[in-house]
Order: C-alpha cells, then structure tokens, then sequence
C-alpha cells in the first residue's frame, strides 16, 4: 500500500480479551499521543469486537481522537482471517501512517498477516519509537543479534507497522478526549478458514498475570528443581505478587513458557523484582530492567545481575528466601 501523502494518523489496535480492552493498548495509545503530537496528527484506536463499549471508553479515556469500530459477532473470539480483514478493510478506507499493535499472541498474529495483507514492512518487539516530524518517517529501535545490539528500524512501505510487547511503555495518565469521532463500518469478513470449536483455559492463565502483577519473584537456574519454586510461591503469595522464570528453567521444563521473563518471554515491570538464582544475562534483563526496584540474591557477588540490582543480597537463596519467609508471615 504506497501512498505516504493521504492521511497520516497513528493507530493503535485495542485488542481484548473477553470483552475487556489489554493493558497494552493504553501503554500505545500513550506513545501514539506522542507521535501524532510529533508530525500534528491525529491518534485512531482500532477497535474490531462483538461489543465495543468497553474499548471505546478506554479509547477516550487515553485521548484518541478517532475511534474506528467494526462491530459483530464474527469477532466474537480472536480470528485471524476475520481480524485481518476486517483491519485491511479500515486501512484501504482511511489510509493510516503508523499501525502499533500489543505484541501478545493475538497481536503478534493479526500484525504479521495484516503486514502481508497490506504489503507493508514490520517491525517487531519495539523497545523505544521515535517519528521524523518532517516526514514522518518512524523509527523503530529494537533489540537484535541477541539483545547485544540494538537496532533502529526504518521502512520503506505503508502503512509503518510495529509490535510493543505488554510492559514494555508506561501506562499514560488519563487524558480524555473530550470529542472523540467514532466510525463505524460495518464489514463482515468473507474468507474465514479456521473455524473456533472451543475454548480451553490454560490454568496457568487463570492466576495472576506477570504483565499485571505488581511483585513478580522470579526464579533461575540456581533454584536447582521445580519443587524448589514452592518457596517463591509461598513468597509471590506473601507479597501479593507471581512467580516468574529465567528461560533456563524452562528449557528445563521446571515452569511453562507463559513464565518466562526477557527478550523471548514477557516484558515485566513490577514496583519489586526479585531475581532469585538468576544470573542476569542481557536477555533476561532486557525483560525485568524497567521494573521500580530490583532485588537480586545470588551467591556469586560477580553475577551480572548485581550490575542493574538496587538491593544486592549475596548469599545462598536456600537460606535467603526462607529467611524473609519467615520474617513476612504474619505469625512471625
Ligand atoms: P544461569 O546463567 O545458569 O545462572 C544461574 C545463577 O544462579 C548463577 O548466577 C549462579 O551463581 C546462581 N546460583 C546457583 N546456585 C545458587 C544458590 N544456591 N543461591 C543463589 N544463587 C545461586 N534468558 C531469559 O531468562 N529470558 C529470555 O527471554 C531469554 N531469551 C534468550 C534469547 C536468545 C536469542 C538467547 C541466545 C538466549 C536467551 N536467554 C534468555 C538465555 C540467557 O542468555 C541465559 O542463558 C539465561 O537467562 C540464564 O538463566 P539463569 O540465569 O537462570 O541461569
């Protein structure tokens, strides 16, 4: 889709999940603020739903100035032929400059195939955007060749389309926008090869989510065990908080992938991390290094992970974790 000299907006996908709007469309609706705010453009929220109140309120609350909606039952549960064309269909109508999407797993699905779609290139896993005001050319940085460099990204098609991981920009504060247009466009999708039969709940998914949760006690390759993850549940638990994972112990098949921290899992940013056992190599930090306070316990005083940790606990975490167990449980 060439054709850089029609409208210019930025559009911010508002993906949900069971009616409710994902956190990471508000942490893009605040960067596409930004952009738009850059290049004198406006911010569209995409909104593709079986009932579109729920986003729509988000919408305004995060400042877009356009909503655009395209409502039915097709999109009852996220479908990748019906989201994409029904996407497309928007694009042809109303010609954005920017596409951001939540790079979860919908997310990341409905981006590549749109990408395809429209013929437009993509960049995934952002961790920072910037936009040339003059041009409004984007610029999008992410990390490459392993997480030992970072790469700025720009693209020669268009639409410019990117992926954000959850967690990874800071919510905005609330800005509504006191007159928010609202399109609607009444598209029913024509080419729907897969068909949903049923929807089975990952139990891991029914706890607390490690994007959402606020004290995440990630555990490494120095737990030793899966059993040993026991304890940091019992402090997760203490702490309100939710275990999570270097990508070690998952290769060691102690904890699901759903709980793994870094640059090829979630991208967390809780007011407290522990990293318990972890050893602290750039990808899994690049993963956990925006969270409010770090607290690393490892017994090697030269672990990397020491190097980004505001509270440095040297020490064997067999003897720590259990100590500020005891020291948090209320019979104490
Ligand atoms: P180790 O590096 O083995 O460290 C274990 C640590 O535990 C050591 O520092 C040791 O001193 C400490 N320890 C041992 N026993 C104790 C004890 N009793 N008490 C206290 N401390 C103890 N990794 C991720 O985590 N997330 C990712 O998303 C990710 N993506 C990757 C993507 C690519 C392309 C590549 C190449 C790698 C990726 N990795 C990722 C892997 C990463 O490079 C590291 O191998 C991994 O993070 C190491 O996990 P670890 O710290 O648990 O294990």
């Amino acid at each position: 889709m060439e054709n850089r000299n029609d409208h210019r907006d930025i559009w911010v996908f508002l993906e949900e999940f069971e009616g409710q709007p994902k956190q990471v469309g508000c942490e893009l609706l605040g960067q596409a603020r930004r952009l738009a705010d850059e290049i004198g453009q406006q911010v569209g929220a995409v909104i593709i739903s079986p009932d579109a109140r729920a986003a729509l309120a988000l919408a305004h609350t995060y400042g877009a100035d356009l909503a655009y909606v395209v409502e039915g039952e097709a999109y009852r549960h996220f479908n990748t032929d019906a989201y994409c064309e029904a996407f497309a269909h928007l694009c042809e109508l109303y010609r954005p400059e920017v596409i951001l999407v939540g790079a979860t797993a919908n997310g990341r699905e409905l981006a590549s195939h749109l990408a395809v779609m429209l013929e437009a290139g993509l960049t995934a896993d952002c961790t920072a955007l910037s936009i040339d005001p003059e041009t409004a050319i984007m610029s999008w940085e992410r990390p490459a060749f392993g997480g030992n460099l970072y790469a700025r990204i720009c693209a020669k098609t268009h639409p410019q389309m990117g992926t954000v991981r959850p967690g990874v920009m800071p919510l905005p504060g609330a800005c509504p926008c006191e007159n928010m247009q609202i399109v609607y466009e009444d598209y029913r999708p024509k080419r729907v090869r897969v068909r949903l039969k049923e929807f089975i709940r990952d139990i891991e998914e029914t706890g607390m989510s490690l994007q959402d949760a606020e004290v995440v006690i990630s555990g490494g390759r120095g737990m030793k065990g899966p059993e040993n993850f026991k304890m940091l549940e019992e402090l997760a638990a203490l702490l309100g908080g939710t275990v999570g994972c270097s990508r070690s112990v998952v290769e060691e098949g102690w904890l699901p992938a759903s709980k793994q921290v870094g640059q090829t899992g979630s991208s967390v940013s809780p007011r407290i991390y522990f990293a318990c056992g972890i050893s602290g190599a750039v990808q899994h930090v690049a993963g956990m290094d925006r969270s409010d306070a770090i607290v690393a316990i490892n017994q090697d005083p030269h672990a990397p992970i020491f190097d980004i940790a505001d509270y440095c606990i040297v020490g064997d975490v067999f003897e720590v974790v259990p100590a500020l167990i005891e020291e948090l449980s209320p019979d104490a």
